[in-house]
């Protein structure tokens, strides 16, 4: 059937004193309705960058947008802005930004920081207070937080208020940008247990943001992995855990340490690349083992980039690898 959502060639960069930051470069994916896809990359691989991407929330010094993003078969990159806010953002894609929960305005209450995107799109002042009340009520808060004020809340009550937000128009998917990272790790299962029942409750489709394979196998259907601006693999989370295939993605597997079957400590070594000049061909090669150490791949990883190319599969998604290895 046809995809909820359908990512094609997407591009976002930044500009900045030292050049263009090419964030989200040439990205495509899909994702069916009910699913998981977690997007997991290390830091600065672009994965907020595509969130704000998905939501049309970006900053001020945004060079470049580009390709096509279709909601159920409908184009919604290129559409007028206040289209999109009346129809499209939290209505049907909602998004729990990162570092949101310490976003809050102090001064303001929460029913009132809940209620002013529906206020935004029309709807009325007492609607859109019950429903915020009944948003909160499904993450498990009482009804009357709406009249308290971020300082009177721990902070496992404000990722709450914050994720009630994200759900309150009900909206089919929700995009979930590191939504446990700044919390203990009683409040983060915590969290995790919520997200899963609303999942159900909500049949929701998220995408979700993390930088922690081991935490995304929790609430994966799905793992796309990204590196420097690009997405390297995806695949069902059978595929992606049982048979990782591109190095990189094979690298951070061998480094989480709850997923590592050998105990011996294992990381990737380097950094990811300056995204203004990432390195030529596969991005990966300044810290790929197998370019280092076949001397087949001289000339071909540096020189041209991978295509994606697809991979016997275990899952009902589509296994694709952008890697020389496979060709
Ligand atoms: P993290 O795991 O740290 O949240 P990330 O994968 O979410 O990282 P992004 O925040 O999307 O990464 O950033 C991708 C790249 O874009 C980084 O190099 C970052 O420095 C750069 N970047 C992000 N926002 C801007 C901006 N407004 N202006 C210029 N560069 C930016
Ligand atoms: Fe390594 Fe080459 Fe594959 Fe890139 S394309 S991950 S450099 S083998
Ligand atoms: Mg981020």
């Amino acid at each position: 059937g046809m995809a909820l959502l359908e990512v094609k060639h997407a591009r976002l960069y930044y500009t900045t004193t030292k050049g263009i930051v090419k964030a989200v470069d040439d990205v495509s994916f899909e994702l069916n309705e009910g699913e998981t896809l977690a997007v997991v990359g290390e830091s600065g691989s672009g994965k907020s960058t595509l969130a704000k991407l998905l939501v049309r929330v970006w900053e001020r010094n945004v060079s470049l947008i580009d390709g096509e993003i279709y909601l159920d078969g409908k184009e919604v990159l290129h559409i007028p802005e206040e289209e999109f806010r009346r129809e499209i953002r939290w209505k049907k894609i909602a998004m729990v930004p990162q570092a949101s929960m310490n976003a809050l305005n102090p001064v303001i209450r929460i029913g009132d920081q809940m209620i002013e995107p529906l206020l935004l799109q029309g709807t009325s002042k007492d609607e859109a207070l019950k429903m915020a009340m009944d948003a909160l009520e499904s993450v498990g808060l009482p009804r009357d937080i709406v009249s308290r004020y971020p300082h009177q809340l721990s902070g496992g009550m404000k990722q709450r208020v914050i994720i009630a937000m994200a759900i309150m128009a009900h909206p089919k998917i929700v995009i979930l940008d590191e939504p446990t990272s700044a919390l203990d790790v009683i409040t983060q299962a915590n969290i995790m247990n919520l997200l899963k029942k609303l999942k159900w409750e909500y049949k929701l489709s998220y995408i979700f943001i993390t930088h922690d394979l081991a935490l995304a196998s929790e609430l994966a259907d799905s793992v796309a992995i990204m590196y420097a601006g690009k997405m390297v693999e995806i695949g069902g989370a059978e595929d992606i855990y049982g048979n990782p295939s591109h190095p990189y993605t094979q690298g951070l597997i061998s480094s989480a340490p709850t997923l590592r079957v050998d105990k011996t400590l294992s990381f990737i070594p380097g950094e990811v690349p300056s995204l203004i000049s990432p390195p030529p061909g596969c991005r990966f090669h300044p810290r790929c083992p197998f370019y280092r150490d076949r001397d087949y791949l001289k000339g071909l990883c540096d020189a041209k980039e991978p295509p994606m190319m697809e991979l016997e599969s275990k899952a009902s998604r589509k296994h694709l690898v952008a890697c020389w290895l496979y060709k």
